[in-house]
C-alpha cells in the first residue's frame, strides 16, 4: 500500500488547562509556519468568542503545521462531555492523538473521556507530559497513572506501547527525559512523524468524503469540513451528496479549502489524506458522504448528539 508520507492527521486532546493551546501555539512558532512578519498574537485554538467568555476551547478548530517535508494537521478537540458526538466525529479524521497531561496534576475527568474515546477508534497515542517546569510536578508518577488509565480503559498491546514526552510548553522545551530538555519542539515533531500513521494514497480510486464538520462563510454559504477518505476533489468537479434520507443530490463543487497554520486558503485540488473545506452545496448535513455520480458509496453515518455549532 502507498502512503502519503507527507501528510499526519491527529487530534490534540486533554483536560482542560492541561496546555493544550500553549503547545500548538509553540509547535506553530518552531516550525516555522508562520513568517516573521505574521504574529501568533491571539493564542491559537482559543479565538472564538464563545470560548472566550468561557475560558473552555469548545469548539473544534484544525491547525495545519509543516514540519520538514511534512504538513501535519492537529484537530482540536473539546474536552467537555456534552460534546461527546463531537469528539467522536474529530477522531474519525485522524489516525493518532497528542495527549497532554499536566505532569503535577496528573490524569483527570477529561483526560479519561477523550482518551477513552481515542483507545475506541483504534488510534495511535502519544502522551506530552507537559508543565515539566511546575516545582511540584512528578513526572514518574504521573506516566504511571497515565499507563493505568490506558490499561483500564482497554488499550490495545500497540497503545499501551505509547511514547512519552516531557516538555514544558510555557518554555518552550522538550525531551525525552523530564531532565534533558531540548529548547525547540523537535522531540515533539520527531515522535508524531516516526509513531503516527501516514494516510494511505488511495488519489486513484472512486472518491469518498465525509462531511464531519459544518461551518458557515458568508461568500460561499456552507461548508462541510472532513477528510478524503478515497480519491481526490477538484474544484468545478461534478460529484453527488448522498443524503440522511438515501436520496442523491447532484452539485459541482465550488470551492475547495485548505488549512495552512490557523488560516484556511484557496485551493484547486486535494487527495485522500487530505482535511479540506468543501463549498458548493447549501443543505449538506453532517455525516453526509460526497462521491462521483456513478459511484455511489456511503460511508456509515456519524453520531450527532448535540447542535452542530458554527465555527468562525
Ligand atoms: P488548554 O485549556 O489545554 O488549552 O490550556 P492552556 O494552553 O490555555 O493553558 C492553561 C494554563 O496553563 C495557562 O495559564 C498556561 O499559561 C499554563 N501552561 C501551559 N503550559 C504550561 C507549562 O508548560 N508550564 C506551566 N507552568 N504552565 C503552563
Amino acid at each position: 500500500m502507498q502512503l502519503r508520507e507527507d501528510i499526519r492527521n491527529i487530534a490534540i486532546i486533554a483536560h482542560v488547562d492541561h496546555g493544550k493551546t500553549t503547545l500548538v501555539d509553540q509547535l506553530l512558532k518552531y516550525s516555522g509556519t508562520f513568517h516573521k512578519h505574521e504574529q501568533v498574537d491571539d493564542r491559537a485554538m482559543d479565538s472564538g468568542d464563545i470560548e472566550k467568555e468561557r475560558g473552555i476551547t469548545i469548539l473544534a478548530k484544525n491547525t495545519a503545521i509543516n514540519y520538514k517535508d511534512t504538513s501535519i494537521n492537529i484537530l482540536d478537540t473539546p474536552g467537555h462531555a456534552d460534546f461527546g458526538g463531537e469528539v467522536e466525529r474529530i477522531m474519525k479524521m485522524v489516525d493518532g492523538v497528542l495527549l497532554v497531561v499536566d505532569a503535577y496534576e496528573g490524569t483527570m475527568p477529561q483526560t479519561r473521556f477523550v482518551l477513552k474515546k481515542a483507545l475506541d477508534q483504534d488510534l495511535t497515542p502519544i502522551v506530552v507530559l507537559n508543565k515539566i517546569d511546575r516545582p511540584n510536578a512528578r513526572p514518574e508518577e504521573v506516566v504511571d497513572e497515565v499507563l493505568d488509565l490506558f490499561i483500564e480503559l482497554g488499550a490495545n498491546d500497540e497503545q499501551i506501547e505509547f511514547p512519552v514526552i516531557y516538555a514544558s510548553a510555557l518554555n518552550g522545551t522538550s525531551g525525552e527525559e523530564p531532565d534533558e530538555q531540548e529548547e525547540t519542539m523537535d522531540p515533539i515533531f520527531k515522535t508524531i512523524l516516526e509513531y503516527i500513521p501516514a494516510p494511505a494514497d488511495t488519489k486513484e480510486e472512486p472518491l469518498q468524503f465525509q462531511v464531519t464538520l459544518l461551518d458557515y462563510n458568508e461568500y460561499v454559504g456552507r461548508v462541510g469540513i472532513g477528510r478524503i477518505f478515497r480519491g481526490s476533489l477538484r474544484v468545478g468537479q461534478q460529484v453527488v451528496v448522498l443524503k440522511k434520507d438515501g436520496t442523491k443530490k447532484a452539485f459541482r463543487v465550488s470551492k475547495l479549502f485548505g488549512f495552512k497554520g490557523l488560516k484556511r486558503v484557496d485551493i484547486k485540488e486535494a487527495q485522500a489524506g487530505d482535511i479540506v473545506a468543501v463549498a458548493g452545496m447549501e443543505d449538506i448535513n453532517v455525516g453526509e458522504t460526497i462521491c462521483p455520480q456513478d459511484h455511489p458509496e456511503a460511508l456509515p453515518m456519524l453520531r450527532i448528539d448535540e447542535p452542530t455549532l458554527q465555527m468562525t
